[in-house]
């Protein structure tokens, strides 16, 4: 269960991931030196790095502004180590939180129908496909469980709704493992301990939660014991810089960024020359969002994959692309949109905890054929889970 574990054992700190929050510990006693001083900031940077359709060799270095890392004053832990069982729990539990509208929409529904009936029949059949549909587990889904409900009433095998909302659960545990194994990057222990940077590139439409994503996620890998930098390709818009600077003082992570309108390929190459320079494990770099150009933002995040391999061969490791749970099926086709134009490698859904359609997560693993990576269950730093197909699905029937 552990959430970032590339690192050998013995250097591993759980973060306990599946509990409560867990921030990092405050030592009052002797407080560990911090590794950077902390540098002011250039207010004003000189010109951004001359933009080149493809980068020269040697690169005229562009100039760099640095956050300064900010100590930030964390509560102390709440609660004392707790064992797996009361780990998983915790995890299950944080599930059944986040689905929780979609719970009330789906099976207390279902509940509903089938309060008082003996049988099931055909107008009881009907009104579940509506409740499936409703929930946005997808109509191709929906249709797929409604025939084989059909099949097993027929041949009198499924009487009870117990058995039926065993019935629906399967198959939708079905559907999210069928994903997890396809293709992508299921998990990062699967890549080789020597891969260093390992970057990993978050890419979705504006609005979605890549930026709070990417916050989540520093602060995270970064308590397990990893060195974590961020990259600000997202020069379009300067409120992107600015937001993503607090997220990264927050989890007191380096931010490489530059000025608005830098070519985001040039500042991609600076980061991956900074995160090498500074031996950091991970690089995380956030992108601009724009999709009502697709062809210009293929070329892009193409060019950023070009500039990239130029530092690290095989950057970017990882190409999360961010969804949005409340969008729904808007959503969706946005990402169908998003996939042609970048080589994404797993998903992470947001807002889980904002909609009652949180039977999204189904309809996009089928038919994006990804996995989902992380949740994103709130605002906070700490509201981002690891997806987890059986909690998930126990959580909208529990
Ligand atoms: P970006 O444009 O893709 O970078 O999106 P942002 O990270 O700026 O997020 C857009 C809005 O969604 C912000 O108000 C976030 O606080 C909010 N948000 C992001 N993730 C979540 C989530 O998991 N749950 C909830 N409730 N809000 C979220
Ligand atoms: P639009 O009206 O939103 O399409 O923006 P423009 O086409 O007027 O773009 C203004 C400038 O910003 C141009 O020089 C574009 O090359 C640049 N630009 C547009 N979109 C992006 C983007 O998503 N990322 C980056 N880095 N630059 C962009
Ligand atoms: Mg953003």
């Amino acid at each position: 269960m552990a959430f970032w574990n590339r690192k050998k054992n013995s250097d591993f700190i759980s973060l306990n991931l599946t509990g409560p929050a867990e921030t990092e510990p405050q030592s009052t006693a002797s407080p560990e030196p911090v590794v950077e001083p902390p540098a002011p900031a250039i207010p004003n940077p000189v010109a951004p790095a001359p933009v080149a359709l493809t980068l020269p060799e040697p690169v005229v270095p562009a100039p760099i502004i640095e956050k300064p890392v900010a100590p930030v004053p964390l509560p102390a832990p709440q609660s004392a180590p707790q064992s797996e069982d009361d780990e998983r729990q915790g995890f299950f539990a944080r599930f059944k939180t986040a689905v929780a509208k979609t719970r009330e929409n789906l099976t207390e529904r279902i509940e509903d129908v089938f309060k008082g009936k003996k049988q099931i029949d055909a107008d009881t059949l009907d009104e579940l496909e509506e409740i499936l549909i409703g929930a946005d587990i997808g109509v191709q889904t929906t249709m797929m469980i409604i025939e084989d409900v059909r099949k097993q009433v027929d041949r009198q095998t499924l009487k009870e709704v117990d058995e039926l909302k065993r019935v629906i659960k399967q198959h939708l545990i079905d559907i999210l493992e069928k994903a997890t194994r396809s293709r992508g990057i299921a998990s990062e222990t699967s890549i080789p301990d020597d891969v260093q940077p390992y970057v990993m590139m978050v890419v979705g439409v504006n609005g979605v939660g890549k930026t709070t994503t990417i916050g989540k996620l520093a602060q995270r890998i970064k308590a397990e014991g990893n060195e974590v930098m961020i990259c600000a390709a997202d020069t379009f818009r300067a409120a992107a810089s600015d937001q993503l600077a607090i997220w990264a003082d927050r989890a007191g992570v380096p931010l490489i960024q530059q000025k608005q309108g830098t070519d985001p390929a040039a500042v991609l190459f600076d980061s991956l020359k900074a995160a090498k320079a500074r031996n950091a494990d991970v690089l995380i770099v956030d992108t601009a969002g724009r999709l009502h150009n697709k062809q210009n933002l293929m070329a892009e995040l193409e060019k950023m994959k070009r500039v990239a391999q130029k530092e690290v061969p095989q950057a970017p490791h990882e190409v999360l692309l961010v969804v949005d749970a409340v969008t729904g099926q808007n959503g969706l086709s946005q990402a169908r949109e998003f996939m042609k134009a970048a080589p994404v490698t797993g998903l992470v859904l947001t807002k889980l905890d904002g909609t009652a359609k949180g039977g999204i997560a189904v309809a996009i693993a089928k038919e994006l054929n990804l996995p989902i990576r992380y949740c994103g269950i709130g605002e906070k730093a700490e509201d981002l889970i690891v997806f987890d197909s059986q909690a998930y699905v126990d959580g909208l029937f529990e």
